[in-house]
């Protein structure tokens, strides 16, 4: 398995205590470890030059260089550069449901997660923001995943958009929107069709959605655990939606959190919230502190 970043720099600046000043050659290796560690992290190479590039005048300044413990100094130095380039404290705001109802579109590749996902998020905002949700699925192509929404939705106790087949994704959208509002719903969750790759009909077809459901909340879901496939997935989609956030899910799996780090430094978008499981209660809203941690080992 990996070697913590932690253990690697003590390694590094281990026998220095007491020295005095550290030499340039100490500050390199320094460096290399932290980006072999950010690579093992499964962080995108880009992502992992930058950020080194970032955090390199810190870690060469005098207050490190001077320091009894420039061990501890430096990993501090990264898990501020790493908490910050996920995004601080600033995303921990949730969904953006002021207007009613608010349509929260979810977007990603077919197996990513978006219908667990969905569930978990009526739950949420039925369970801790006592609001009034409606899901519905947009998948015209895989019955299954239509009857899957509908028995999710009687699981968290929401009520599911009726199927009625035959309709495009598009007027489903709309029949679900004019639901919501003559319901009185607060929330509308809208659950489009994946597919195993990035296709241009599913881009295309999610995009049509969007424009005619006009969301609060556009959220792409992508699995952490495909790592550099779910930096590239997120990138394609924002190209064509306007994404307002990414839900990562199987943060429960092995992944370091690697993904996370790429994902929020290549598209700029918040990271929502993280799947940690299969159930409907496997939600947490996003934590940069904890994820620099998890990163940091
Ligand atoms: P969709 O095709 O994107 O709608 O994907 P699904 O919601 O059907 O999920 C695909 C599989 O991933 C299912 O077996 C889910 O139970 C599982 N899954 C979804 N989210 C998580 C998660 O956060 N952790 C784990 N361990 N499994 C998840």
């Amino acid at each position: 398995m990996f070697d913590a970043l932690t253990d690697r720099l003590s390694g590094v600046f281990e026998g220095l205590t007491g020295k005095g000043a550290l030499s340039e050659k100490d500050v390199s290796s320094a460096l290399r470890e932290i980006r072999v560690a950010l690579l093992e992290a499964d962080v995108a190479l880009d992502v992992v030059k930058k950020f080194i590039e970032e955090i390199k005048p810190k870690a060469v300044g005098e207050s490190v260089i001077r320091s009894v413990k420039p061990g501890q100094q430096v990993i501090k130095i990264v898990n501020d550069g790493l908490v910050e380039m996920l995004g601080g404290n600033e995303d921990a705001k949730g969904l953006r449901i002021d207007n009613i109802p608010a349509v929260i579109m979810m977007a990603g590749l077919q197996g990513s997660g978006k219908t667990t996902t969905t569930g978990k998020l009526a739950r949420r905002l039925k369970t801790q923001e006592r609001k009034k949700v409606l899901i519905a699925s947009l998948d015209v192509y895989r019955p299954a995943a239509m009857q899957q929404l509908k028995i999710l939705a009687e699981q968290v106790g929401v009520d599911a958009l009726p199927i009625v087949e035959g309709q495009l994704p598009a007027d489903i959208a709309k029949r679900a929107v004019n639901a919501a509002k003559l319901g009185g719903y607060d929330v509308v969750i809208l659950d489009t069709a994946g597919r195993t790759t990035l296709d241009e009909q599913m881009m295309s077809e999610a995009a049509r959605v969007a424009e005619i459901s006009n969301p609060a909340e556009t959220i792409l879901v992508a699995d952490a655990l495909t790592g550099q496939d779910a930096v590239e997935t997120a990138r394609r989609f924002n190209e064509r939606l306007k994404l307002t956030g990414l839900i990562l899910t199987r943060m429960d799996g092995d992944g370091r959190g690697g993904a996370a780090l790429s994902m929020r430094a290549v598209t700029g978008l918040p990271i929502k919230f993280l799947g940690t499981g299969e159930k409907s209660d496997g939600l947490e809203v996003f934590d940069a502190h904890r994820i620099a941690g998890r990163i940091l080992g």
